[in-house]
Parts: structure tokens; sequence; C-alpha cells
């Protein structure tokens, strides 16, 4: 499908989702320690419990949404449909199964498709925080949305009228 793209710009600050399933929480905190000073420059968000611990451990604000499995991984992929968040760290565990499942892959998905920088492991995360986007404006080019739901009306209505 060939959709018309729209520019995008994110801000040099950005707004930064935290998610860490329950194995892999020592991990994320260590690395928001470690990373911390590049951390305070950007606006910090999180699934319930891991943006608590990273809050509670490093002093960091991160203002926290519901927990994972009780919709807050829902929340963070809203937000990025609503251009409110830019970038995501997701430490997910690979290898215990996870009751919200189809929501972890609902927000792999929504920011595949919103072209957000999302990254699944420590070395993803360090690469991404190391990045010279990191503290500079970025424009990306996204499918412009309006116009396709436009288009798809026309296309519904022109289909029942014949
Ligand atoms: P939590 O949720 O931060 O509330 O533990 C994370 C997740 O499991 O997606």
């Amino acid at each position: 499908m060939q959709e018309e793209k729209r520019t995008h710009i994110m801000a040099a600050q950005k707004n930064i989702a935290l998610i860490a399933h329950d194995n892999m929480k020592p991990e994320i905190i260590d690395w928001c320690r470690q990373n911390k000073k590049s951390l305070e420059h950007h606006f910090l968000f999180g699934t319930g419990t891991t943006a608590k611990v990273i809050s509670e451990i490093t002093g960091l604000p991160v203002r926290g949404f519901n927990s994972g499995p009780l919709g807050g991984d829902q929340q963070i992929g809203a937000r990025i449909v609503d251009g409110k968040i830019d970038l995501v760290i997701f430490f997910s565990d690979p290898l215990t199964a996870q009751p919200h499942d189809p929501d972890v892959k609902a927000l792999l998905r929504i920011a595949q498709v919103y072209d957000i920088p999302i990254a699944n492991n420590r070395a993803t995360a360090d690469f991404i925080i190391n990045s010279s986007c990191m503290n500079s404006e970025y424009s990306h080019k996204l499918i412009n949305y309006k116009n396709s739901i436009t288009e798809r009306v026309q296309n519904v209505v022109k289909t029942v009228k014949e």
C-alpha cells in the first residue's frame, strides 16, 4: 500500500518511554544510572512499576502510567499515535512468557508504524543514547493519516454508490 507522507519533527528534548519486564528491571535501572546525565535532558515516562523503581533508585523524574499488564504498554502506544512519545527503551524478557504479550506486540508494531526508535536490549539502548540525534531535532517522514482516511472514505462512498 503506497501512502502519502508528511514531515514530522522530533524536538531536541525527547519524550522517552522506559519499560522493563520484571526480570529486566535491574538492567534498566543500571542503564538509567549509567546514562543519568544524558537522560536528565529529556522527558521521561514509563509503565507503572518501571517508572517508580527508576525514580526511587536513580532520582530521575519519570512519569508513570499504569503497570504494563494493566494497560501501561497500550497507554504508551496511544501516546506514540498522538506524537507524544519519541523513543522507547523497552527491556523485554525474551525467556519468560508474559500475560500481556499481545500488548507488547501491539506496542512494537505501532512504534514501527510511527518510525519510533525502540531498543529492546541494552546494546541498542546504548547506541541510541549515544546518537547525535538524541540532542538535536530529528526530521522524518510519516504516513499522512488524515489524507489516508479521506481517501479511504471516498473509496468506500464510491463503492456503495455504484
Ligand atoms: P511494569 O510493566 O513497569 O508495571 O512492570 C512493564 C511491563 O511488564 O510491560
